[in-house]
């Protein structure tokens, strides 16, 4: 694996991969994996499924100060650059890309990026300047490493569909690769954050993952309106602080009162000073429900090793 901390070596460092690999065939050359580090089986998901499906696997590793609204929770954002190069290099990434804040962003930069509707609703309101950041620095990932494809969570349902849109509406030629929720063995989503919790407050945020599970089983027992799986999802308990629950379109993240169409239904909690998201996806198509719950680990996860 080469570790590089400029864009133009990425490039080169992936274009160089690429020839020594044998070039030419398969459907797509080079696979970009964006993450903030403190990699966990999740991101370890998306690169394997790079792995499949590029010549090339980018993983870039940049924990983006714009896109968090509150100061001390970008201080205290879990950092290890030799767990997560060790655990990149294991998982077969090609080029791991980590660079400086300088060679991300130049202080005389004026461009912005305005995601438009999709970032007003469920995390827009709450994380201001949140989207715009995550816009600004995928637009970076996308337009400077080369990429066709670009892999990532819809742990993060709403930035899933906002990254879309944007690759869509600006004409980014790369596929956006969407890729399953892995869950820890009891169901809590993974997140680097979990490892800021207690055991008191980990087993509290349980309720998340199980207030969504009973609205999975509501929605396939034929439950439709969107109040009636919110409201299966806070009755789990009020050991979390539900922020909000939402039913949402897949295509613009615009609220649903009805589940009628590929949605997702959000939600966003704090347990102690953790701020927790997770959901579930609803796809409609040939007019059957299917949930997707996403994948739940059968061990421990690698974030308490
Ligand atoms: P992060 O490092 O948290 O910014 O995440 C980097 C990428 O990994 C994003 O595309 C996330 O959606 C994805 N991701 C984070 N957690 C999970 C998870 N539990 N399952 C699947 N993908 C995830």
């Amino acid at each position: 694996m080469r570790v590089v901390s400029t864009f133009s070596e990425a490039r080169s460092a992936a274009t160089e991969v690429y020839h020594r690999s044998g070039g030419e065939e398969g459907p797509a050359a080079i696979g970009l994996v964006p993450t903030m580090g403190f990699l966990h089986e999740g991101h370890l998901s998306l690169i394997s499924q790079a792995r499949r499906e590029c010549r090339v696997v980018t993983m870039s590793l940049y924990v983006n100060p714009r896109q968090f609204n509150v100061s001390s929770d970008f201080d205290r954002y879990p950092r290890s650059f030799e767990r997560d190069s060790q655990l990149a290099a294991q998982a077969g990434v090609d080029v791991l890309f980590a660079p400086s804040t300088s060679e991300m962003y130049e202080p005389s930069e004026s461009t912005s990026i305005q995601p438009g509707r999709v970032a007003r609703t469920m995390e827009g309101p709450g994380r201001p300047g949140h989207f715009e950041g995550v816009a600004l620095v995928v637009t970076k990932l996308l337009a400077g490493l080369g990429a066709q494809k670009a892999y990532f969570g819809r742990k993060d349902a709403q930035q899933l569909t906002m990254i879309r849109r944007m690759a869509r509406d600006l004409r980014f030629p790369i596929e956006i690769v969407g890729c399953p929720t892995i869950r820890e063995s009891d169901g809590l989503a993974l997140s680097s954050r979990n490892v800021l919790m207690s055991a008191q407050e980990r087993e509290a945020a349980l309720e998340i993952s199980r207030g969504l599970w009973a609205a999975a089983l509501a929605a396939e027992g034929g439950e439709r309106s969107a109040e009636g799986l919110c409201r299966e999802v806070t009755a789990s308990g009020d050991r979390v602080a539900w922020e909000y629950v939402e039913l949402a379109d897949q295509d613009d993240a615009s609220l649903l009162d009805t589940l009628d169409r590929p949605s997702f239904l959000a939600a966003a909690a704090s347990v102690g000073k953790v701020r927790l998201i997770d959901n579930l996806f609803f796809d409609t198509r040939g007019g059957h429900l299917a949930v997707d719950r996403g994948i739940v680990l059968e061990s421990p996860s690698l974030l308490y090793r």
